[in-house]
């Protein structure tokens, strides 16, 4: 047995009453009813709160258009065999590291090829080491299309001053999948997956007088890598071209710069600082981290 809560406007909630009210009903105390329908009951609160509990939720939800709340949405809302169907995938990599750009790479997975990728070992990029990462995207580039897109630390600082970092990873996402299709085009994919970082609401508001091709057929999904091979390509190219640009980045600064967001980040960075001034960190340096403020400390 499950348990899912919902926030459902006052009309929805009153829909589904009509909609079900030949079952048997209750009304709890703080409740404008509960249902016992055949596979779950359903608890209105009169907060607006919908408590389902039961199996089969996943179905009343699709079957009367609910969206699940954004913890559980994902995989509830990806079709059943979404993992054999042809995908376009998208991810990024870089977010949570100090040192070096952000990237989101796209790519897409036709149904004929998932076999060939899963014995190549494609797979989530957080389960593989970065050399090994770097080994297979070397050969995925080959055989699959994608789109990657690096936002270097000087851009994205800049760009960070109006917009939220989500805000950011959408319109990457977007401009990724959308360049992604230009190049398959005419083929459509069945569908295309999100690495979910935001509520899709928010990110259709993000993209609000952007184009975003085929919306219909997008699915987000936390964990989406292991969803389908698309997303988990989509996060090996990502991760491939972040560790290629903090390589880049550390040639041109003349420092080995680490990734992520610990002590030895901290350490180089007021190294940096000293050595070369805040114009040159903020060259290699996403300045909006918390490491930025400690660098006083040193
Ligand atoms: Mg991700």
């Amino acid at each position: 047995m499950t348990t899912t809560v919902l926030t459902l406007a006052r009309e929805t909630i009153q829909a589904l009453y009509q909609k079900y009210q030949s079952f048997p009903t209750t009304t709890p105390p703080h409740t404008h009813y509960q249902l016992k329908l055949p596979t779950l009951t359903l608890t209105a609160y009169l907060s607006g709160k919908v408590v389902l509990q039961g199996s089969h939720i996943d179905s009343f939800l699709q079957e009367n258009q609910l969206n699940a709340p954004a913890t559980t949405a994902s995989s509830l809302t990806l079709p059943q065999n979404f993992s054999t169907w042809s995908v376009a995938g998208s991810d990024e990599s870089g977010n949570g590291s100090y040192f070096g750009p952000l990237t989101v790479a796209s790519a897409y997975v036709s149904q004929e090829q998932i076999e060939t990728l899963q014995q190549l070992g494609i797979q989530d990029s957080k389960k593989l080491s970065d050399q090994r990462i770097q080994e297979l995207v070397a050969i995925l580039k080959h055989q699959i299309p994608y789109h990657v897109l690096v936002l270097w630390p000087l851009k994205y600082n800049q760009v960070h001053q109006y917009k939220n970092l989500n805000e950011m990873k959408a319109l990457m996402h977007n401009q990724a999948l959308n360049l992604l299709q230009k190049k398959i085009a005419p083929i459509i994919p069945d569908g295309i997956l999100i690495d979910e970082f935001c509520k899709p609401s928010t990110y259709d508001r993000y993209l609000a007088g952007q184009p975003i091709l085929n919306r219909e057929k997008i699915y987000f999904s936390t964990k989406a890598e292991s969803k389908h091979l698309a997303v988990a390509a989509a996060s090996m190219i990502a991760r491939d071209a972040f560790i290629n640009g903090l390589a880049q980045l550390s040639q041109e600064i003349g420092y080995e710069l680490p990734s992520g967001a610990g002590a030895s980040v901290d350490i180089l960075a007021a190294k940096i600082l000293k050595r070369e001034g805040r114009q040159s960190l903020e060259t290699v340096a996403k300045m909006h981290f918390k490491n930025t403020q400690k660098l006083t400390h040193y």
